[in-house]
């Protein structure tokens, strides 16, 4: 049975989890590096960025995620575990030096769809999939591509909201807070690790 790693310091962790096991894949909570070593992709789930980018530099994670993003390795962060992994962040109104992982080139807007009482629901069409996704939005991010290789493949009213560059997935909303599996699925598959079936 495959592996899959959910950075597990903050978040939406068990929900991320719930899905991957119903998936048949064998789920390994990240805290530490070592963890790092039997997992064949990695999940950052949403939560806050500036705490799970504190908590990760304390357990001596960014260095091990940063190499493993670089050297092709699947990562699909979500909300903001996509915010970690952009090379640049800002915030509506005002620039901020906001760390990351910088490992896609994509620059996140956070909050871009507003605070947590303007939490909402759209249906998406997403490259890739059938039918419409459930995208739920909380305080979720813009995700602008800055390179010709990062791929929109979901928009909100031109806004980019999913996107790729190559192993690298960012969606500004939560595919694991629906019962809906397709979204990781499709991660999964385009990564080599479960079978195609759309
Ligand atoms: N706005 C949060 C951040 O930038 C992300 C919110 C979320 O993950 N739901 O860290």
């Amino acid at each position: 049975m495959q592996s899959v790693g959910v950075l597990a310091l903050q978040g939406g962790v068990a929900e991320h989890t719930a899905i991957l096991r119903n998936l048949s894949f064998n789920v390994i909570e990240i805290r530490t590096p070592d963890a790092l070593d039997s997992i064949s992709a990695l999940v950052l789930p949403g939560g806050e960025s500036t705490t799970l980018l504190f908590l990760m530099k304390r357990w001596g994670l960014t260095k091990p995620i940063q190499r493993m993003g670089k050297n092709g390795f699947p990562i699909f962060g979500t909300c903001a575990g996509a915010v970690l992994l952009s090379s640049s962040i800002s915030e509506m109104e005002h620039e901020v030096k906001q760390e990351s992982l910088r490992l896609a080139d994509v620059k996140a807007i956070r909050n871009y769809f507003g605070r947590q009482t303007r939490s909402f629901i759209e249906n998406l069409s997403i490259k890739g999939l059938t039918d419409t996704f459930k995208g739920v939005f909380i305080r979720a991010p813009l995700l602008q591509p800055l390179s010709e290789g990062v791929d929109v493949l979901s928009s909100v009213d031109d806004g980019p909201v999913l996107v790729r560059q190559d192993n690298l997935w960012l969606s500004s909303f939560h595919p694991e807070l629906t019962s809906d599996d397709r979204l990781h699925r499709l991660f999964l598959e385009r990564s080599g690790l479960l079978g195609m079936e759309e």
